[in-house]
């Protein structure tokens, strides 16, 4: 495999015109980008409410994320009553779950039966890639030139890109003189990877890492953990459903819904109101022992609503978190190095585990800390580290290199498409110190576009398909009210989106998540501006928030 984040895009081989040539067929109402749960979501509706729709998906099979994230151990950390389509009573009671936390092929039969259940797959185009987007302004619609060097009119562009889909490796130096095979999480091989008696090295300690780790640790000679970041994690005590689960969530899925609509995480957790500090000791002693027993971030997400405001008070649950984890790790030096202090519990993504901590008792287990000693380069044979003493440096030797390194997080997929608005307005111009847009949802300049997830909206910090519901349910609502009404055209302006990019911005200042380096704020990424990309006010409170926008006649929007 090739080094460098250019090797992480789908590459095609058919010919490109130099100039994009004039659209083969008549506009169709809406082209929607990528076919994960946002694009299949919004394709059915669409459909359903008689819109021309095509879906363009880079993926050689529907499923976004579940179809390029086939690493051992992937799963999901939402239960799985929750992680789901609710737009059809049929489907939901058709459809039997097998884990409280589903693994990845699972999730990506479910939804590769969803498109063939409501026929989908005969308006998705797959293997193929929109490369450039722009706006005409004399004609009102949207020209979108693909890989194969197709160029697709539409009315509406929605881009359905996924918040977690661009793969990042760092510009580690020397990666392209490693001799062995090398695989990022998140564009695994379809015929996976042997590690028999090889010698793995995993980079990276994230959720994924998380989940990879004790799967490699399984079958791998020796698996090497190098390690930037101690990381917090919750026992995710997944089981298979027990008899009759299935039946009664099918019983209760209307109920479900409507909590998780309301929720804040759009999942079935609601935090407690007042301080941890206000109760005594032994009751939050007694309250965390109960949430880690039920496995999951429960202490956090059903926790007081302070944890992610009050420093003092989250010390509390991080100490808590901190004491159990240490209680996993048999060797002092490693559990030293394995427990998180260097940020508050919860700022940065809190991942689910099976073993995880366990898994550095092995005897084929390493941890390199690579904050006492960090990598230098990687070399033919592997990865040469510092090792503390000046001019010596130590290799570890590797036959296959996983990197479980993370993603350019909710815009960086939207940025890899050259997307220009009216009068050639450049998406990536505008955004550079900060993506600005109207609820996530729109941004001015770019006339009849929507960004399903997009940054400013809750996206990341909830349970994502519920998140996406209510886009792909307001875009279907805004084009039906357009078609009513007559309207070829919607924009927002600047003021409208600056209004709430400080309102996100502002949320976000309350927290303790603005303190610490995460992808959430997109520090992961060299020279990507600094800043918090996701509404904090909770799902239920958005969803309030763009319904009222959408009853007072879809407030801070213009039409034409
Ligand atoms: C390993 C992992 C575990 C996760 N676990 C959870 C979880 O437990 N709970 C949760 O709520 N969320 C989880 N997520 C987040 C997950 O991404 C969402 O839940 C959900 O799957 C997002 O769906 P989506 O359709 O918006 O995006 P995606 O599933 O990412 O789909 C986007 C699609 O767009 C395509 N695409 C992008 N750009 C282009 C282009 N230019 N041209 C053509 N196609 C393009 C991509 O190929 C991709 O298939 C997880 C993410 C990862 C990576």
């Amino acid at each position: 495999m090739e080094a460098g984040p250019s090797a992480m895009t789908t590459t095609h081989t058919s010919a490109r015109p130099d100039a994009p040539a004039a659209p083969a067929e008549p506009p169709v109402d809406v082209l929607v980008i990528g076919a994960g749960f946002s694009g299949l979501g919004m394709l059915y509706h669409l459909l359903e409410r008689g819109f021309s729709a095509r879906v363009v998906e880079a993926g050689d099979d529907v499923g976004g994320t579940w179809y390029w994230n086939r690493y051992p151990g992937c799963r999901c950390d939402s239960p799985t009553e929750v992680y789901q389509f609710f737009f059809s009573k049929e489907l939901l009671q058709d459809w039997d779950w097998t884990h409280v936390y589903p693994a990845q092929p699972e999730i990506l039969s479910y939804l590769r039966h969803v498109a063939d259940r409501f026929d989908l797959r005969r308006h998705i185009s797959l293997e193929t890639r929109v490369r450039s987007a722009s706006f005409n302004d004399a004609t009102g619609t949207w020209r979108s030139t693909l890989d194969t060097g197709e160029v697709v009119e539409s009315r509406f562009l929605v881009t359905a890109v996924g918040c977690l889909s661009d793969p990042q490796v760092p510009a580690y130096p020397g990666l392209e003189n490693f001799r062995g095979e090398w695989h990022h999480t998140s564009r695994w091989p379809h015929s996976g990877v042997d590690f028999t008696g090889k010698r793995v090295g995993v980079i990276g300690t994230g959720s994924s890492g998380i989940q990879v780790i004790p799967e490699i640790a399984k079958e791998a000679a020796h698996l090497t953990v190098f390690q930037r970041t101690a990381n917090f994690s919750f026992p995710a005590r997944n089981r298979p459903l027990r008899p009759g689960e299935m039946e009664e969530f099918k019983a209760s899925y209307d109920a479900i819904h409507a909590e998780i609509r309301a929720a804040k995480l759009g999942q079935r957790f609601a935090p407690m109101p007042g301080s941890a500090l206000a109760v005594p000791a032994e009751v939050r002693q007694r309250f965390y022992e109960e949430s880690w027993a039920r496995g999951n971030a429960v202490l956090l997400f059903s926790g007081w609503e302070d944890l992610l405001t009050n420093e003092e008070a989250n010390a509390t649950a991080a100490d808590f978190v901190r004491s159990k984890i240490a209680e996993r790790i048999d060797d002092p030096e490693t559990r030293d190095s394995l427990l998180p202090r260097n940020h508050p519990l919860g700022t940065k993504r809190p991942p689910l585990d099976t073993e995880y901590f366990e898994t550095f008792n092995r005897d084929n287990v390493t941890l390199v800390d690579l904050r006492r000693t960090p990598i230098e380069e990687f070399c033919d044979g592997g990865v040469r580290v510092q090792t503390g003493v000046p001019d010596e440096s130590q290799v570890h030797e590797l036959d296959v290199l996983v990197f479980a390194t993370g993603f350019d997080a909710i815009t960086g997929p939207l940025l890899e498409i050259d997307i220009t608005g009216s009068g050639g307005m450049s998406l990536r111009e505008k955004w550079q110190d900060g993506p600005l847009t109207y609820l996530g949802l729109a941004t001015a300049g770019f006339p009849n576009m929507f960004t399903i997830t997009g940054p400013g909206s809750p996206a990341v910090i909830s349970n994502m398909p519920t998140a996406i519901e209510q886009h792909n349910e307001w875009i279907r609502d805004c084009l039906v009210y357009m078609r009513d009404h007559g309207y070829q055209r919607i924009e927002t302006s600047a003021t409208t989106e600056e209004e709430w990019t400080v309102h996100v911005s502002e949320l976000a200042q309350e927290t303790l998540l603005v303190k610490v380096d995460s992808w959430y704020m997109g520090s992961n990424i060299p020279g990507k501006p600094r800043r918090f990309l996701s509404y904090l006010g909770g799902v239920g409170t958005y969803g309030d928030v763009i319904t009222g926008v959408a009853a007072k006649d879809y407030d801070g929007f213009t039409f034409g």
